[in-house]
């Protein structure tokens, strides 16, 4: 029997990628295996959003070609971000790699399969699904972007939007559900995309209503959100969805408009500040993480100091923060200089992640003496794990069924995580 490896880099969208992919290959008739030196196919899954994911890509790419010395059989393919419309360059530095697949187009990969295989032909998305193994799951519902932010290489990488049809997402969600899966987390690079291009144009709040009357799914989550397509009827489907986590991420990029404005967000800090008013005020404990570039090309101190005045006024529960760093392909690349100098970039992404970290503490200290409905994730060690509607992860001392869905009363509070004890179990499952 033929076996796979598959090593994956990136966002939840790769990780759905990877999944999905695995469930074609072992469709096929192939089992997975963590060790590249009995595989008869290996298969990575790249990102290109860092210079650091890149670099680890490259390096195991190196590792693997010296695998394929001692055992020539040995397939390759690459796929994902780092895999664009012409391939002529990394064909040209990576001659022992048998397949360049872009995101999501699986099918070279699967011609890589030896032997008797199932033709799968166009059914590969819309019946090949993965396999879960715990009670959560990513469901892609839209692909693409097509927003093209100066700094991001996605559109040209994944393409533009185009949404899965709503019976099959509900017929995967479905399937879901009848192997332990209880909660979803719809992806997309901009999720509240989703539905615009398809004949009804349904929103995100439709599929939502539609999955909620799925009997055994409890929990439905979102991302990543794009500040402009969060319509008003989007944001009350979440507040009146009582299976719908109230927990955005929502991320800003930058406090100035004139960062916004080179970036091309979209959006201005006041249109951003008036989003987060608008699903506060429908949602007033709602958890909002955000994403933030500091040293963008032109960025001042009087634009990062907006920025930091921003985090400060929106309290956000996480904010996930990056260094610009050029990347090859995208407009700022081509168009802008790279003129802020690393020190100034370290000494902003220090600022950022120490306000982050006392904003957060101040925010998680706030939950301890409450209770909150977590759903049991797993366990590692001897401690349960979950996470709180608003996307807080709790630690649990005590055992709890994994997937059940359990009110726990928090009594410790630290900068990454939560902990506390069941008070009564709101289901078995
Ligand atoms: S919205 Fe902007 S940052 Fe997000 S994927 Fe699209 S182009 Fe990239």
């Amino acid at each position: 029997m033929q076996k796979y490896y598959l090593w994956t880099l990136g966002c939840q969208m790769n990780v759905a990628d990877s999944e999905k992919l695995a469930a074609g290959l072992v469709r096929l008739g192939l089992t997975p295996t963590d060790l590249p030196e009995e595989a008869d196919i290996a298969v990575i899954n790249t990102c290109s959003v860092r210079q650091h994911a890149e670099e680890r890509a490259y390096s195991k790419l190196g590792r693997l070609r010296d695998i394929r010395r001692e055992r020539p059989g040995l397939k390759l393919a690459v796929m994902g971000c780092m895999v664009g419309l012409k391939t002529d360059d990394l064909r040209k530095r990576f001659p022992y790699v048998d397949v360049f697949a872009r995101p999501q187009q699986f099918d070279a990969i699967m011609q890589l399969v030896e032997g008797p295989a199932e033709d799968l032909g166009g059914e590969f998305w819309p019946s090949t699904y993965a396999v879960p193994d715990g009670p959560c799951a990513y469901v892609p519902v839209v692909h693409g972007c097509n927003k093209f932010c100066t700094y991001c290489i996605v559109p040209y990488r994944r393409g533009r939007e185009k949404s899965r049809p709503v019976e099959e997402i509900v017929r995967e969600v479905a399937y879901l559900t009848a192997h332990g899966v209880r909660e979803v987390t719809l992806l997309g690079q901009t999720v509240e995309a989703f539905g615009h291009d398809l004949p009804d144009q349904p929103d995100l709040g439709d599929l939502m209503r539609e999955l909620s009357s799925l009997d055994r799914l409890h929990r439905i989550r979102f991302l990543t959100s794009y500040p402009k397509d969060m319509t008003r009827r989007i944001l009350e489907a979440v507040a009146e969805l009582p299976r719908v986590m109230e927990c955005f991420s929502l991320p800003v990029q930058a406090g100035s408009d004139a960062v916004l404005d080179s970036m091309r967000r979209g959006y201005t800090r006041a249109e951003y500040l008036a989003k987060i008013g608008e699903v506060r005020a429908l949602m007033p404990g709602a958890g909002i993480t955000t994403d933030v570039i500091v040293g963008y090309p032109g960025e001042s101190d009087a634009d990062f100091e907006e920025t930091c005045e921003l985090l400060e006024a929106l309290r956000f529960d996480k904010v996930h923060v990056a260094a610009y760093s050029p990347r090859a392909g995208t407009i700022a690349h081509r168009r802008m200089e790279d003129d802020v100098s690393s020190d100034a970039k370290a000494d902003r992404l220090h600022r950022v992640e120490e306000i982050e970290a006392r904003i957060s503490g101040e925010i998680n200290a706030r939950y301890v003496g409450t209770t909150q409905e977590i759903l049991v994730e797993g366990v590692r060690g001897e401690q349960f794990f979950g996470r709180t509607r608003t996307g807080k992860l709790v630690h649990v001392d005590v055992p709890a069924r994994v997937g059940s869905l359990i009110n726990v009363r928090i009594d410790h509070a630290g900068p990454f995580s939560l902990r506390g004890e069941p008070v009564e179990a709101l289901t078995l499952i």
